[in-house]
């Protein structure tokens, strides 16, 4: 019942916004993460339920079949999106956002009592910036900083431009580093698909938006228009992000957007996997 009710709620709107923003609201409001001295994390996989690309109906090429198409298309969204928005409602609190008072109502029907997401929130760092993340996520987040400062910062070769067959023209070697900034946490609307954004929920950051592209569906007008989305290559090619940040990232239980061949968003990395099991306990 509640699904029927939530898809006329759903159906209201149907409105592309956007994947991704630079701004992350300010730091001082949230408590600093206190470090519990050295810990050990277990390598996870990320969910598979969580994965927005699990959430369409697939046409016979792999094409995304849009859930405003049919009946059939809407219900199997819904059947898949309601459950991950639940999980993520109760296991990490709500965001403060109108499209969120539906789930919550019907949370609170079955006798939960999920927690505003604020609650749960704390100022770190991450490679030397200031970040605002789920206090839940952090370990995984301090093990991954630790292995790319472990294992990456040798000199990587970075590819500048490709030609029309997809093949790298233009080749330089550098340390990689974060450049400008990097965005967490966010107190306002990124829907795609009526979705909650991972950032809402202090699990996704953004590795230097303006340098490491979103090209595909959902994308920001603007990011779409950098010159790397002309590029004629896999999504992944786009991004400035070696493999050795990306490989400690996914080791850890995230998710690469990159990787995502509808949205492409390869500055986006979120937490998938188990909160509760991030560290390993002696
Ligand atoms: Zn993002």
């Amino acid at each position: 019942m509640f699904a029927i009710a939530l898809a006329g709620f759903l159906g209201l709107r149907f409105s592309i916004e956007s994947v991704d923003f630079e701004r992350t609201p300010a730091s001082g409001r949230f408590p600093v993460w206190k470090d519990p001295g050295p810990f050990e994390c277990r390598e996870q996989l990320p969910q598979e339920f969580l994965k927005r690309y699990n959430m369409f109906r697939r046409g016979p090429q792999g094409q995304r079949i849009f859930h405003n198409t049919s009946r059939e298309a809407k219900a199997y969204f819904l059947e898949r999106i309601i459950p991950s928005i639940h999980y993520r409602f109760t296991t990490y609190g709500y965001p403060s956002l109108p499209d969120a008072h539906a789930y919550v109502d019907d949370l609170m029907a079955q006798g939960k009592d999920p927690r505003p997401i604020e609650e749960g929130l704390n100022t770190t760092t991450f490679m030397g910036h200031v970040v605002v993340l789920h206090s839940k996520v952090i370990p995984a987040f301090k093990c991954v900083e630790r292995d790319i400062k472990r294992d990456c910062m040798v000199s990587t070769e970075l590819c500048d431009k490709y030609n029309s067959a997809g093949e790298c023209v233009r080749k330089h070697s550098e340390i990689y580093k974060i450049r400008q900034n990097v965005s967490s946490w966010r107190d306002r609307d990124s829907y795609l698909d009526e979705e909650f954004s991972n950032h809402n929920f202090g699990v996704a950051v953004d590795l230097d938006p303006a340098l490491n592209p979103c090209c595909g569906y959902g994308c920001q007008a603007q990011w779409q228009k950098h010159p790397r989305c002309q590029w004629k290559v896999d999504h992944t090619k786009r991004s400035e992000i070696p493999q050795c940040w990306v490989d400690a990232f996914k080791r850890y239980g995230f998710y690469w957007l990159g990787e995502d061949r509808d949205i492409g968003d390869t500055m986006h990395f979120e937490f998938l996997a188990d909160p509760d099991k991030i560290i390993i306990s002696p």
